[in-house]
């Protein structure tokens, strides 16, 4: 195994999985949800976290159930966005089934209730999670509401919840999207290459490359994970956007060093510094 660690890109402490929404769904529908897919992807990330005992946390996308609730919010009260954290948890609740079915032990976790804006800042709820890790439970997080400083409630879209795993004891975290393109495209059809690495410090150029969003999509597809992995990546993570096989024969790789990862797989990586 090689150690690019003074990079930044060895083997990570944890890896946050987020198993993208339109992998297990077609977001443009208000229910829909493919069990059979969810089972093949908890079938892998089952795999991973017993092959790397509390080093695995899954953070399930929306997907149609979330992206539905935003599109049928009913008023504009403060709380207008509660039926989210209901919608959300009817995902994470499916998963946790699904981890349940290939015999790996989950819990879901309300991000509401991890994490909260206040006058001094972000504030972080991460005790849980280690205690599960701690315990050989898969945390199931994903998108959710969650409270402003003003006492409002905002959506906290799914690519942006491993932020709150990047201020705790689980560093060096590696954020891995997994969804339906290999990474982000350089042109506009599905068969342009797709960006390797992409500095942190000046994501600009990636913004050029990005597609219009559809008028469904309630999180800005692949604009809104690029605004979230900056971010965590500022903060210190290092970031993949890969294509989900839902038949691959393993996700162990994710806990590689990046150099070790196999070389024919295209990804986008988001960091503070350039993979070897
Ligand atoms: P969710 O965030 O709802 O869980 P997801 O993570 O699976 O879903 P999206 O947020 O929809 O995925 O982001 C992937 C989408 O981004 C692609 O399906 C594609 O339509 C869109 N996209 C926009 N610009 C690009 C680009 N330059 N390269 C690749 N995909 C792009």
């Amino acid at each position: 195994m090689s150690d690019d660690s003074a990079t930044g890109h060895g083997a990570p402490r944890t890896v946050v999985v987020k198993v993208g929404g339109s992998l297990v769904s077609d977001k443009r529908s208000d229910h829909d949800i493919d069990e059979a897919a969810v089972l093949d992807y908890a079938r892998l990330v089952a795999d991973l976290a017993r092959s790397y005992p509390g080093r695995v946390v899954l953070v399930a996308g929306g997907g149609a159930l979330g992206h539905g609730a935003v599109r049928r919010k009913e008023h504009d009260g403060r709380l207008a966005l509660l039926p989210l954290t209901r919608a959300t948890f009817a995902v994470k609740w499916v998963w946790t089934e699904a981890f349940r079915a290939v015999g790996l032990p989950a819990v879901p976790l309300q991000a509401m209730a991890m994490y909260a804006e206040g006058g001094d800042g972000p504030m972080f709820q991460t005790g849980v999670v280690s205690r599960l890790l701690g315990t050989g439970v898969l945390p199931v997080l994903s998108g959710d509401c969650v409270l402003t400083a003003d006492g409002d409630l905002r959506i906290l879209g799914s690519d942006h919840v491993p932020g709150i795993l990047l201020d705790g004891s689980f560093g060096p975290v590696r954020v891995v999207a997994l969804t339906d393109v290999p990474g982000i495209h350089t042109g506009r059809t599905g068969d342009s290459p797709v960006v390797p690495y992409l500095d942190a410090a000046d994501p600009s150029r990636a913004y050029a490359y990005l597609w219009p969003t559809a008028a469904w999509d309630t999180s800005g597809a692949m604009r809104g994970k690029v605004d979230a992995f900056v971010a965590h990546a500022a903060r210190g993570a290092e970031c993949v956007i890969a294509r989900g096989d839902r038949k691959a024969a393993s996700l162990r790789h994710l806990m590689a060093p990046m150099a070790d990862w196999p070389k024919d797989l295209p990804r986008t990586v988001i960091s503070r510094s350039r993979p070897a």
